[in-house]
Parts: structure tokens; sequence; C-alpha cells
């Protein structure tokens, strides 16, 4: 009983899913499109993930490592910087209905250096609370729904990930996360990698982001379900 009231008068805080949070830090932001800038792209961009689009400067975001070098320019060679976590682009119908309020996820680390996983250990804090919306993490993926790969795929992981995708079950979806998994990201000249994921896998849905924050990843999971619909984006064009 004293539990009970201590909860009901003392409830814990957790992030809302219907919109932006108040809170600071849960995202890191990320290059918005800008005019053009005088300085060609490539001078101030480590991993050419600037592009000239007609008069606009876009962002491809499979790319970006949000360094931050380009909101650090002077005025006329700055790119603006927005807020948000609404990234993730869906290219994949969502799952059935029934998947609404249960979603099993089997996460693979394919080379991640660390802190895409930690991003999405953080979704099963207090603060986030995914289980709120009935997502669960699995080990087995032949209980998972969703397969989660970080990471740029070395080549020593291919097989496990094309293994883990061959086990689950039906309906399924793939579900790339982070600039290393879209486009292997700093990594991309190594001879070490297989990837990127599409190489590998067909991708549903990627997050990009390096990393991506959790609120991202949570925004992400719950496009897959049905939950929200997608603010569609594209090499940072809003269309
Ligand atoms: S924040 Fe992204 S677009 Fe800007 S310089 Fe860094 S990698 Fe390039
Ligand atoms: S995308 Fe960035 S944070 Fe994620 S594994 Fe690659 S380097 Fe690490």
């Amino acid at each position: 009983m004293l539990w009970l009231r201590m909860g009901l008068t003392h409830p814990k805080k957790t992030v809302s899913s219907k919109a932006p949070s108040p809170l600071n830090g849960l995202s890191p932001g990320r290059p918005a499109p800008t005019p053009l800038l005088d300085a060609p792209p490539e001078t101030i961009c480590p991993t050419q993930a600037l592009k000239e689009h007609g008069n606009v400067m876009t962002v491809d975001y499979t790319r970006c490592i949000h360094c931050r070098l380009c909101h650090q320019q002077p005025d006329q060679n700055r790119m603006s910087w927005e807020e948000g976590y609404q990234w993730a682009q869906m290219t994949s119908p969502r799952l059935p209905h029934s998947f609404r309020h249960s979603l099993h996820i089997r996460v693979v680390d394919a080379g991640d250096c660390g802190a895409c996983l930690n991003e999405l250990h953080q979704l099963a804090s207090p603060v986030y609370s995914l289980h709120r919306l009935g997502i669960a993490f699995t080990p087995t993926p032949r209980d998972a729904d969703v397969l989660v790969i970080t990471g740029p795929i070395t080549v020593s992981m291919k097989e496990a990930v094309q293994e883990a995708y061959q086990a689950m079950p039906s309906p399924k979806r793939v579900v790339a996360v982070g600039t290393c998994a879209l486009s292997g990201g700093l990594f991309a000249s190594s001879f070490a990698l297989a990837g990127p994921l599409e190489k590998i896998l067909p991708v549903d849905l990627s997050v990009p982001g390096c990393p991506p924050p959790p609120l991202a990843l949570l925004h992400a999971f719950q496009l897959l379900m049905g939950a929200k619909s997608e603010e569609m984006r594209t090499q940072g064009v809003r269309t």
C-alpha cells in the first residue's frame, strides 16, 4: 500500500513519445539545409556529407557524423543546426496492426564502436522506458520481429548478420542504426568492411546519426509499429 501511494504521489518522469522533450541534452541535433556556402563543401565537411542542390546546401545524413565543423564556420560558410530527433526513414510498409503493442528486437553488433549500442541500451532505462510501449530486446533472432544492426559490418560479421536474418520468423524488418551501418561512416574505405548494410540485407528502416540518440531510436521503432506517421526526409531536403 505504501508503494502504491508513493507511485501515485511521486511518479517517475519518463520522456513523452508525443512531443519533443523539454529536457536538454537528449538530442545532439544535426545540420539542416542552408543557402549555398561561399566555400566548397568538400573543404568543410570531413565525410563529404554536404552536397549542393540548386540554391541549397543539403546534407547526406547517411554520411554525417555530427562533428559540428560545418556549424562552427564563419557566417558565410556556416550550416544551420536543427534540434529534434525524428530522423528515421522508412522504406517498407510498417508491421501489421498486431505488432502495435508488441515488438521484439534482436540487436547485432557488426563492428560498432560502442556508442550506437550504448544509445540502444539507454532505451531500457527509466528515462525512456521502452517497455511501456510494448517493446523488448530479445537475445535470439528466432523470437525477433526486428533485426537492428549497428556498426559498419565487418567481413567477419557478414555471415552472422545473414544467419540472424534467416533465423527470424516472418514478417520481419531490418533496421540500420547509425552512420556506419548506413554508409560505412568513418570506416567506409577500410579493407575489413563488407558493409554498408544495404549490400547485405534489405533495409526497411534507417536511423542516421553518429550515434542516433535514444529518442531517434524510439521514434524509429514506433514508426515500424505504426504508432506515428513518418516525417519524410530525403538527403536533407524535406518533402
Ligand atoms: S556535422 Fe555532418 S555535415 Fe557538418 S561537417 Fe560534420 S559530418 Fe559534415
Ligand atoms: S555510427 Fe558513429 S557511434 Fe555508431 S558505431 Fe559508427 S562511429 Fe560509432
